[in-house]
């Protein structure tokens, strides 16, 4: 017996979502109208308290978390600018791949997959990179990188350099503190740990790399300069430059709401304490851990599959049977790792619980 019906915004009885159908099917407000002028104004305020900064240049992207690493590189990325990127997952080759197009000459320094970014081995990779790119919470790994560190390593070698942090799986589920940690550029998305649906990028980028951001972009829908009209005390005030996706503005607003009444330091603590549970009752069960210990997501843990154990057939099954969706592995590890997100609104002990009991009757231990 399935405990969740799948159905994703579909019409008729079974429809688990009837009030996200009539939020998103109503009429809304126009996106120059002055009311939802100040849903985006207080939107940007709740994502300052959330990123931990007061860069001007706070807003929510239009587009999923890609477009806020598509933003990042375009607007700071002149051809043959040297970019350090940390690889270490699948996240941290996609930005290497996004530098190339803006034309930077990227260095890649690559990780063993599982281990978090080496500081020491990034801050030495080039003697004078102009920005350095690191992953926050490598959500193809589950592993957790020192950001902090990062910066101040950073300050100290290269205080040229600007720092970018993909913090797409880690805003709203750990520790986050643009402005103390010295980022200069920083996105996420709503569909990770804000627990909002997808579709929106918040994105914040520093005084100093507004200073040296690309004049022309070579992408017109990402230029921060047009986008100025999002931007508090940007130049051209509200202009129009597209259309605000005004439905999931308002829900990241909402979002954003029940985190902050909630508390930002409860809800990380909610999310540190169900993934311990999580990773706590795996080892119980004799399963192996992939990602490095003292460096692990609690909002999203990998496991090994065990040896002679059908890695698809198991995620099949705890779907039909449970309604439980895991993931599998990346890359080359598509097939010897499971990954298991407890994040937002899943973010509990009693989720953990359930994902624990319901590996342990599939995989009958
Ligand atoms: C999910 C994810 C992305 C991409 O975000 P989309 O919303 O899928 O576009 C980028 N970086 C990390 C670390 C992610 O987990």
């Amino acid at each position: 017996m399935a405990l969740t019906e799948r159905t994703l915004l579909g019409p008729g009885p079974s429809n688990p979502y009837p009030e996200a159908t009539a939020g998103l099917a109503a009429p809304l407000l126009g996106h120059l109208d002055p009311e939802f002028i100040a849903v985006l104004e207080r939107t940007c305020e709740r994502l300052r308290a959330t990123w931990g900064t007061d860069n001007p240049v706070t807003l929510p992207l239009s587009g999923t978390g890609s477009i806020g690493m598509e933003a990042a590189f375009a607007n700071t990325v002149r051809p043959g600018d040297v970019v350090v990127v940390a690889v270490n997952g699948l996240f941290g080759v996609r930005m290497c791949e996004v530098a190339g197009r803006y034309g930077a000459e990227v260095v890649r320094v690559d990780h063993t997959w599982g281990e978090p970014v080496d500081v020491e081995r990034v801050v030495t990779a080039h003697p004078s990179p102009a920005l350095v790119a690191a992953v926050h919470a490598e959500t193809s790994t589950g592993v957790r990188s020192d950001i902090a560190g990062l910066g101040a390593a950073l300050r100290r070698r290269h205080p040229e350099a600007l720092l970018l942090a993909d913090c797409v799986t880690s805003l709203g589920g750990i520790e986050v503190a643009v402005d103390e940690w010295g980022v200069d550029i920083a996105y996420s998305g709503t569909q990770k740990c804000l627990g909002v649906a997808p579709g929106l990028a918040p994105f914040t980028f520093s005084e100093r790399a507004w200073e040296r951001r690309v004049e022309i972009p070579p992408v017109w829908y990402l230029d921060l300069g047009l986008l100025g009209g999002y931007v508090r005390g940007g130049p051209g005030g509200r202009a129009y430059h597209h259309t605000a996706p005004v439905a999931m503005i308002a829900s990241l607003e909402a979002g954003l709401a029940r985190i902050h009444e909630e508390g930002l330091g409860s809800v990380t603590e909610r999310h540190e304490a169900a993934g311990r549970r999580l990773q706590d009752g795996l080892r119980e069960m004799g399963l192996e851990l992939f990602a490095a210990e003292g460096h692990r997501l609690p909002q999203l843990t990998s496991v090994r599959v065990p040896e002679g154990v059908d890695s698809a057939k198991v995620r099949e099954q705890l779907l039909t049977d449970y309604g439980i969706e895991i993931g599998a592995g990346a890359g080359d590890y598509a097939n010897s790792v499971w990954r298991i997100g407890l994040m937002g609104h899943n973010a509990r002990l009693d989720r953990a619980e359930l994902v624990l009991t319901a590996l342990r009757r599939v995989l009958g231990r």
